[in-house]
C-alpha cells in the first residue's frame, strides 16, 4: 500500500517545515500507499494478531539502504556513495540490544505491542549496479528492486536466515520456514516513483535466492498471494525518524491489512494517528483499536458506576471500550490515558497536552474517515477568516470558533471547510481576544485545552462534544474523569448520565438578543446552545463570574436561571475596558461542572458597552470613569497602544506587541498628587483601575493618564 493519502501540499511543506527538522521539501512528495482495498468488513472478534506477517515472537528482517551510482545530490543524512548516517540504529540484531533510539524500528514495536513483537534484523548498504535514468519511468520500482537483489544482493547476503515463519492465511502464521523470504525493506536514498513508500517490493516474478523465494507482491493485490517485502524513500529533505515512520507505515500494512483508516481525503474529519498514519506520518504511535486487532492488548467495556483506574496507555496498554447499542456493529469509543511517557506519544507536539482523551472509532478497518479524536474542546461552528497574517512565511486561512455545533461541528482536529477548499486544515486561530495564533492543530500548540481534563470533566449526552453514535444518535455514555494523580487517572462511567458532573456550559451572547449592542450585555449560557442535546435535568445553580480589566473573578449572578443582563456599564466593540465573564452549574447531587470558555466583552464604563471582539487600540487615550460623582470608589478606563516591536517578522508569534510605561495619578485642584493608580509596564490594550476615595475630602479632582507620549486629564467628583 503506497502512502498516497497526504494532506494538501502546503500543509505538508508547513507540517515538514515546522516539525520535522529536516523533512519533506515540498509537497510534491508525498507517502503513497495505493491499492484500494475494497473488501468485507474485517471481523474484529475473530480476527486478532498480526494479518499477513506475525505481530509476536520474534520476527528478524533485512533492511537494505540502496543508493544509484549517479546519486550526487547532497542529503542531510546520507553521503553519496556512503551507508547512511547511523544505519545501524534503525534496528536491533537481536532481542537483548534493547535500544532507546528515537528511530529504531525494534524500539518502536517493542513499545508498541508491549514486548510481544520482537522485530529485530540485519542493515546493509549497497549501490545498484545501474544508474537511476534506467528506472525513470512509472512503477520501475520493482525492477529496480529485482536488479539490486539479483546484481547485489543475492551474492552478499544468506537469505535462507530470512525465512522462520509460515503464512498459512490471514491472522495466521507458523513458527517453521514455508521457503519464502519473511520481509525485507529496501530503502532507496532518491526517489525512482515519487513516493515516501509502497507496502510491496514492486509485482515482478518472485526471485530464487539460496533455496529461497523472494515474493515481490503485497498480499492483498490479486496478482500474488504472498510477498517478502516493502519499498522506501529517504527523501533528500527527511531525517531518520522520518524514514523509520514510513518503514512502520509499510510494515503496519503487513500488520494490520491494505486500508487507511485514519487518512482518507474525503469529506474532513478525520485524524492522522496510529500506525498506519499516513501522509506527513506526524505520529505513528499505536492507538487502542489497533492494539486491540493486534492481539497486544485485550481491551474491557467499562463497568458502569465504579471508579477504575488507568495507567499511561502506550506504556501499560491500559485501555478501555464502550459500545454505544444503538451504533454500529463494531462502533467503539476507546478511553486512554496519554501521559507521553514514549517518545512515540506525540500524535501532539505540546507537552502539555496529558491526559485522557476518547477516541470514537466507528467501524473495522475499512478505507474510510473511521477514527475521530473527540476533544474536549468540543465541536464549534469554525469561522474561515480568509488569509490573515502570515504565518511561517505564508498566507493561510485564518479560523475563528463560532457558537458551539454539539453534533455536526467540526473539532480543531479535524479537516475543516473554508471558502477556498471543500477541507482544510486549520493552522492559523483567532483567540475570542482576538489575537492570531500560528499553530498546527496536528501540533496541538495553539489549542490550550485540547486534551486537558480541567476543561471537560465529563464526557456526556449533554457535553461538547457529546458522547452520540457517528450517526448522531444518542447514547446514555457518561464518562467522567473523577481525578488525575501523579499520571494515573480514575474514570468512572454512570450508568444514569445524570449521577455524573454537570457537562461544561458554553457561555455567549444571548442569541435571541444579539446585535443589541451597544447596550447591557445579554448573556447566556447552556440549553440554548445545545442543538438538540438531552438536557441536564438536576442543574440547580448557575454561577456567573465577572472580571474587569486585571481585577479579580467576581460574583455578578447566582441562580436558577441561564440567562442574565450585565449592567456593568455600555458595552459596545470600542470600548477601552475589557471585561470577561465565565459560568459554572452545580446539579441536585452537588456536583460542579468545570467552568466555562470565557467571554471577552468590551465596555465604555460610562456611556457604552461590548462585544466579543477585542481589537488591540491604535492609540491610548483616557475613558470618563464610572461612577461619576461617585461616593468612596470609582472604576477608571484607559487604554494602551500597541507598539509594534521593531524586529517582529512575519511569525506572528513573534509580533505580539511590546508593553508601555504607564502612569495614571489622581490629583488635587492645587496639582497635588493625592494618588498613583499605575506606574509601570502594561499590555497593550483596554484596563481598568478602581480609585477609592476613601478619606479624602469631598470635591473635583484631576486623573491624569501618561502612556508613551500620550498625556491626557479628566475630572472626576467625590461626594462623601
Ligand atoms: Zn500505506
Amino acid at each position: 500500500m503506497r502512502l498516497n493519502n497526504g494532506p494538501p501540499a502546503l500543509v505538508v511543506a508547513l507540517l515538514a517545515g515546522i516539525l520535522l527538522p529536516a523533512a519533506l521539501s515540498a509537497g510534491d512528495r508525498q507517502p503513497q500507499c495505493g491499492l484500494a482495498v475494497t473488501g468485507a468488513q474485517i471481523q474484529p472478534q475473530e480476527d486478532f494478531g498480526g494479518k499477513h506477517i506475525t505481530a509476536r515472537g520474534t520476527l528478524r528482517i533485512l533492511i537494505v539502504f540502496a543508493s544509484f551510482p549517479d546519486d550526487e545530490t547532497p542529503h542531510p543524512f546520507w553521503s553519496a556513495h556512503q551507508p547512511p548516517d547511523s544505519m545501524r540504529q534503525f534496528i536491533d540484531p537481536d532481542t537483548l540490544t534493547r535500544s532507546t533510539g528515537p528511530f529504531n524500528l525494534t524500539h518502536y514495536f517493542r513499545e508498541m505491542s508491549l514486548g510481544q513483537f520482537g522485530l529485530i534484523g540485519d542493515v546493509l548498504w549497497v549501490e545498484s549496479a545501474r544508474p537511476v535514468s534506467e528506472y525513470s519511468s512509472s512503477g520501475s520500482y520493482g525492477r529496480a528492486n529485482s536488479d539490486l537483489i539479483k546484481d547485489r544482493l543475492d551474492s552478499r547476503v544468506d537469505f535462507s536466515q530470512y525465512d522462520q515463519w509460515s503464512r498459512l492465511g490471514d491472522y495466521s502464521t507458523l513458527n517453521v520456514p514455508d521457503g519464502i523470504v519473511d520481509m525485507m525493506v529496501i530503502v532507496w536514498r532518491t526517489t525512482i516513483y515519487g513516493y515516501l513508500g509502497e507496502a510491496s517490493l514492486g509485482y515482478k516474478p518472485a526471485i530464487p535466492v539460496d533455496g529461497k523465494r523472494i515474493e515481490m507482491g503485497f498480499p492483498e493485490s490479486f496478482v500474488v498471494s504472498q510477498g517478502s517485502g516493502v519499498t522506501c524513500e529517504y527523501p533528500y529533505g527527511d531525517d531518520p525518524k522520518g524514514v523509520m515512520r514510513t518503514m512502520a507505515h509499510e510494515l503496519g500494512h503487513w500488520l494490520l491489512g491494505g486500508p487507511h483508516p485514519y487518512s482518507r481525503q474525503l469529506a474532513g474529519k478525520h485524524q492522522y494517528w496510529g500506525i498506519l498514519c499516513a501522509g506527513e506520518r506526524l505520529s505513528s504511535c499505536v492507538n487502542a483499536y489497533e492494539r486491540e486487532r493486534l492481539g497486544w492488548i485485550t481491551v474491557p467495556e467499562i463497568d458502569p458506576d465504579r471508579d477504575i483506574s488507568l495507567g499511561d496507555f502506550v506504556r501499560t496498554g491500559a485501555a478501555l471500550k464502550y459500545h454505544p447499542a444503538n451504533g454500529d456493529p463494531f462502533e467503539y469509543f476507546y478511553i486512554e490515558n496519554h501521559q507521553k511517557l514514549s517518545l512515540f506519544d506525540d500524535a501532539t507536539r505540546n507537552p502539555d497536552d496529558r491526559g485522557v482523551w476518547i477516541l470514537h472509532q466507528q467501524l473495522p478497518y475499512l478505507e474510510l474517515d473511521n477514527l475521530r479524536i473527540r476533544p474536549s474542546d468540543g465541536n464549534w461552528k469554525w469561522e474561515n477568516e480568509g488569509a490573515g497574517p502570515a504565518c511561517f512565511g505564508q498566507d493561510l486561512p485564518v479560523f475563528r470558533r463560532g457558537v458551539p455545533r454539539i453534533m455536526t461541528g467540526e473539532s480543531h482536529r479535524d479537516q475543516i471547510p473554508t471558502q477556498s477548499s471543500s477541507v482544510n486544515w486549520m493552522y492559523a486561530f483567532k483567540t475570542d481576544t482576538g489575537s492570531v495564533r500560528c499553530g498546527t492543530f496536528l501540533g496541538g500548540e495553539s489549542f490550550a485545552g485540547a486534551y486537558d481534563t480541567a476543561t471537560v470533566a465529563v464526557f456526556s449526552p449533554s457535553s461538547n462534544p457529546g458522547s452520540n453514535t457517528w450517526n448522531n444518535q444518542p447514547t446514555s455514555f457518561s464518562l467522567e474523569v473523577v481525578r488525575m494523580s501523579e499520571g494515573v487517572a480514575t474514570v468512572r462511567y454512570a450508568l444514569n448520565p445524570l449521577h455524573a458532573s454537570p457537562a461544561r456550559r458554553y457561555l455567549g451572547i444571548d442569541p435571541s438578543d444579539a446585535g443589541l449592542l451597544p447596550g447591557p450585555l445579554h448573556l447566556a449560557w447552556g440549553a440554548q446552545w445545545s442543538e438538540g442535546q438531552p438536557l441536564e435535568t438536576d442543574v440547580t445553580t448557575s454561577l456567573l463570574q465577572r472580571k474587569i480589566g486585571d481585577g479579580a473573578w467576581e460574583a455578578a449572578y447566582q441562580g436558577g436561571a441561564t440567562r442574565w443582563v450585565d449592567q456593568t456599564g455600555q458595552y459596545d466593540s470600542t470600548g477601552s475596558t475589557m471585561i470577561a465573564f465565565r459560568a459554572r452549574v452545580h446539579d441536585s447531587q452537588g456536583k460542579i461542572s468545570t467552568w466555562s470558555n470565557v467571554l471577552f466583552a468590551r465596555a465604555s464604563i460610562l456611556s457604552g458597552i461590548a462585544e466579543e471582539t477585542g481589537n488591540v487600540p491604535s492609540s491610548a487615550g483616557l475613558e470618563n470613569c464610572y461612577p461619576n460623582p461617585f461616593n468612596a470608589s470609582t472604576i477608571i478606563g484607559f487604554r494602551v497602544a500597541r507598539d509594534v516591536l521593531p524586529n517582529a517578522g512575519t511569525d506572528t508569534r513573534n509580533m505580539d506587541p511590546g508593553t508601555q510605561h504607564v502612569k495614571l495619578c489622581v490629583y488635587d485642584l492645587l496639582g497635588r498628587e493625592v494618588a498613583v493608580l499605575v506606574d509601570g509596564q502594561s499590555e497593550p490594550g483596554g484596563h481598568t483601575v478602581r480609585f477609592d476615595g476613601t478619606g479624602l475630602a469631598s470635591g473635583v479632582y484631576l486623573y491624569r493618564l501618561q502612556s508613551g507620549r500620550h498625556i491626557e486629564t479628566k475630572t472626576f467628583l467625590l461626594l462623601h
